[in-house]
């Protein structure tokens, strides 16, 4: 399959992430202020950039494991049925855990990987996502913590792809397709 050509439109600027993941690391410290030691999942692949500015920012001793689930294929739409390719290394039973996703869109993936961990018993789990489209929801769930809401647009960068291309671009930005159509 030959990819439309298409151009990123900037939305949000690496400084802007920045400065929204220092103000939700200190959220997060409060409520993991009296954790021994915090378990940090992230969704596979597209928080890898996010997680990785995460923890850093995150005065608190942390684990790191990931957990790869699949909805979109290669794809603009959700398949709607969750499957986990890559499970946990590491158990969760009394631990406390952040799940770190990059967007939550219709909410299928999110819903499915809380229910999953849950079931595991850990003592305190919360979860984060980078986006959320809340205009998409098509089931009911939303992240602890949210770093920006976005309307109903393809995004790519920071760890974020179209068709495993862009995820190295250092900011947020929209596809836009520029063949005539
Ligand atoms: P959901 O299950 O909430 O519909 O979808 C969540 C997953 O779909 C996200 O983790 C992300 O991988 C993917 N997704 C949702 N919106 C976008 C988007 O605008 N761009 C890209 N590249 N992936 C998206
Ligand atoms: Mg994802
Ligand atoms: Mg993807």
């Amino acid at each position: 399959m030959t990819q439309r050509p298409y151009v990123v439109d900037q939305m949000i600027s690496a400084k802007s992430i920045a400065a929204r993941i220092e103000a939700l690391c200190s959220a997060i410290q409060t409520e993991f202020s009296d954790t021994d030691k915090l378990i940090v999942v992230g969704l596979l692949r597209g928080s890898f950039v996010f997680i990785a500015d995460l923890v850093r920012e995150l005065d608190l001793p942390v684990e790191v494991d990931f957990l790869e689930a699949s909805s979109y294929g290669d794809g603009m739409e959700s398949s709607r049925e969750v499957r986990i390719l890559k499970d946990l290394r590491g158990g969760i039973e009394g631990r406390d855990v952040l799940v770190v996703e990059d967007i939550i869109d219709t909410g299928f993936t999110m819903k499915h990987v809380l229910g999953l961990l849950k079931a595991r018993k850990p003592h305190k789990l919360r979860s984060i996502a980078l986006l959320d489209k809340p205009s998409r929801r098509e089931v009911d769930v939303k992240a602890d913590w949210t770093g920006f809401e976005i309307p109903d647009e393809f995004v790519v960068g920071y760890g974020i792809d179209f068709a495993q291309r862009n995820r190295n671009l250092p900011f947020i930005g929209k596809v836009r397709f520029t063949d005539p159509d």
